[in-house]
């Protein structure tokens, strides 16, 4: 088993990741909680509810709420309906709240956790591989109708207990989604790792060690950039390389026909584009594209609208007077913020697109 530690100005966690570790949930924590909510998915809970709860004592009161999967869970209703469980059972600020499941489950129930009562304790317990991500870092959320993740807090767990045990279960498109983010993580932190994520890394063929390294190191990557910049004022946006494009993508699609990942692994292409342009470096781009091609990403989406896709990436957070703020790459471990010029970007995007 291995172990990370996160600091942040509120507290201090671990991120535990190894096998069968959801059987011993308790060792991971360091108090005693009387009462416990297990906050999962319709189709984690059938997984994995069962060996989470049973880890836990006899004189601990164990409450579960399952929500349906999916996406459209991270809404203002199921999270009403959660606080609402959470007075029901009692909870009070000696409570724990357990998020079971993927970055769905992870920001709903975290943000529970930070509202319920000002805010009470909590923990991941992440399934899927996107969650690498996701249950790191502190940001928890639900969507707006107008937009994703639109309200919400910075609100750390107390631990991450990762069972990579529970990836086996996932299906072969969540496995693709979840490594764009460790190729991401690869692209903004060190060439080797990257080298290796696509000479080495499998969809089709998960080696169970491979597969540990690269998630490992995905997480590092994630925890070194938060503790430095917990708010997301600064290095954090890093982060956001390949989710201009990638969350506009979404958007246009609608949520829900694409996964996340794979959106953002055809913004990663498209940002590899502009910096080789912007930065006149070359890149591996052809490869990384062969090795999504080998993997079955999809590699660009038709019938998109491009002036749409301008408007939508306008919209993203890092936007500053209604320009375009991309995270690009100076060379692979050199990330940066950069304005790109409107008819530059429709004319990467015109040819990208075709
Ligand atoms: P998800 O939670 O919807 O999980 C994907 C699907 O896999 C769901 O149908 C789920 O039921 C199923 N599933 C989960 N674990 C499984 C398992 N072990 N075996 C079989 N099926 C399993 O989606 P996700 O991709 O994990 O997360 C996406 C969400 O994460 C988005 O809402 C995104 O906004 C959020 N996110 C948050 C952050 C953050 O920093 N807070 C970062 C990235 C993404
Ligand atoms: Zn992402």
């Amino acid at each position: 088993m291995d172990s990370i530690t996160i600091h942040t100005s509120t507290n201090q966690y671990q991120v535990h990741i190894g096998q069968k570790i959801r059987h011993k949930v308790p060792v991971f924590l360091s108090k005693h909680y009387p009462s416990i909510l297990i906050i999962t998915d319709s189709v984690v809970a059938d997984l994995y509810l069962e060996d989470v709860k049973r880890s836990f004592s006899s004189e601990q009161q164990i409450f579960t709420a399952i929500v349906p999967a999916g996406e459209a869970s991270k809404n203002k209703d199921c999270f009403f309906d959660l606080i609402t469980k959470c007075i029901d059972s009692s909870l009070d600020r000696h409570s724990l709240i357990i998020a079971l499941g993927g970055g769905v489950v992870g920001d709903l129930a975290g943000f529970v956790a930070a509202s319920y009562m000002r805010g009470i304790d909590y923990v991941q317990i992440p399934t899927t591989l996107l969650a690498h991500d996701s249950s790191v870092g502190g940001k928890v959320a639900i969507n707006h109708p107008q937009g994703k993740n639109l309200i919400g807090s910075f609100y750390p767990p107390q631990a991450v207990v990762y069972d990579v045990e529970t990836l086996y279960t996932l299906p072969e498109q969540e496995i693709r989604s979840g490594y764009a983010e460790i190729i991401k993580h690869g692209l903004i932190s060190d060439e080797v790792y990257f080298e290796d994520i696509i000479q080495n890394g499998s969809i089709n063929k998960l080696s169970n060690s491979i597969l540990m390294d690269h998630l490992l190191k995905g997480i590092a990557v994630k925890a070194e950039i938060v503790e430095k910049d917990e708010k997301e004022s600064g290095q954090r946006q890093y982060l956001n390389l390949g989710h201009t494009l990638g969350h506009a993508i979404e958007a246009e699609l609608g949520y829900g026909a694409i996964t996340h990942g794979e959106a953002v692994a055809i913004g990663l292409l498209f940002a590899m584009k502009v910096s080789e342009t912007v930065y006149s470096e070359d890149f591996p781009y052809q490869r990384l594209k062969n090795w999504m091609k080998k993997n079955n990403y999809p590699l660009t989406v038709t019938g998109l609208d491009e002036q749409a896709l301008i408007g939508r990436m306008k919209k993203d957070k890092k936007s500053k007077n209604q320009k375009v703020q991309m995270v690009l790459l100076k060379s692979i471990g050199k990330p940066c913020v950069h304005e790109v010029d409107d008819r530059l970007l429709m004319e990467l995007l015109h040819k990208f697109l075709r």
